[in-house]
C-alpha cells in the first residue's frame, strides 16, 4: 500500500510555452460565468527571461512524479511546454472529467520588484458549479499553504491576501471546477531574490515536494 493509492490528482501547469505565437487563439474570449476572459494568457517571466510557463511546467512534472510514486493517478492539463493553451475553461473541465479528488493550478506572479512571497487562491461562491466544493477547496488551500511555507521557507505574500490566502470569483479555472481546486502563486518572478530561487532546479524540487505534501495532507485528512 502506498499513501495515495486510488486517489486522482489533476495538476494544471499555468499558461503554455507556445501561447505567445498564437495570440488569436489565446485572446479568444471564453465565458467564466462571472465575466468573459481570454482563453489563456502568456504569463510572466523573470527579468532574465525565464518564463513562468516553463517554471510552471517544471514544477508540475516534478510534483506529478512525486505523487505517482506515492500511488496517486495524476493527470496534467497539458503535455509539454511547447504547445498552445488549452483554454482556462478546458483546464477546469479536465479536472471535472477526471473526477479529481484534488486539483491544483501552478503559477508564479509578476508584480512590482519590491513585492515578494507566495499565496494560495481559493474559489468563492458565485452561484455556479464551484459552490459545492468551495469548503473543500478552502481546506485544500490551507493544507497547501502550510506545506508550502514549511517546505520552501518563502514568506506569505507581502502584497496579496492574508497570511498567504486569497479568495477570488474571477478565475475560470476555479469558477468552473466541480472538484476541490486551488491555485498556487509560488512567488514574484520580478523580485530578484525569488527569481534566483525559481531558476534553481533544486529549489523547484523543493516547491514540488512541498506542494505534493500539502495535497497528500488534504487527501489523507
Ligand atoms: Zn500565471
Amino acid at each position: 500500500m502506498r499513501p495515495l493509492d486510488g486517489r486522482v490528482v489533476v495538476i494544471d501547469p499555468g499558461h503554455n510555452g507556445g501561447n505567445a505565437r498564437a495570440p488569436k487563439e489565446i485572446n479568444r474570449k471564453v465565458n467564466v460565468l462571472t465575466q468573459w476572459k481570454a482563453c489563456d494568457t502568456t504569463g510572466t517571466s523573470t527579468n532574465s527571461g525565464y518564463s513562468e510557463a516553463a517554471f510552471n511546467w517544471d514544477v508540475s512534472t516534478r510534483m506529478a512524479k512525486i505523487l505517482r510514486s506515492r500511488g496517486a493517478t495524476v493527470k496534467l492539463t497539458r503535455s509539454s511546454n511547447t504547445g498552445v493553451g488549452p483554454c482556462i475553461t478546458e483546464r477546469a473541465a479536465i479536472g471535472n472529467r477526471s473526477e479529481a479528488d484534488a486539483a491544483i493550478s501552478v503559477h508564479a506572479d509578476g508584480s512590482s520588484p519590491g513585492n515578494r512571497g507566495f499565496h494560495v487562491i481559493m474559489p468563492k461562491k458565485i452561484g455556479g458549479p464551484v459552490d459545492p466544493v468551495v469548503g473543500a477547496s478552502a481546506r485544500l488551500g490551507k493544507a497547501v499553504r502550510d506545506a508550502f511555507r514549511e517546505g520552501t521557507g518563502l514568506p506569505y505574500s507581502t502584497y496579496i491576501g492574508k497570511k498567504g490566502l486569497d479568495y477570488r470569483g474571477d478565475l475560470g479555472g476555479l469558477n468552473l471546477s466541480t472538484v476541490p481546486k486551488v491555485f498556487i502563486e509560488a512567488g514574484n518572478m520580478r523580485n530578484a531574490g525569488e527569481a534566483a530561487k525559481f531558476r534553481d532546479p533544486a529549489f523547484r524540487q523543493k516547491i514540488a515536494l512541498a506542494l505534493a505534501n500539502g495535497l497528500q495532507h488534504y487527501l489523507k485528512s
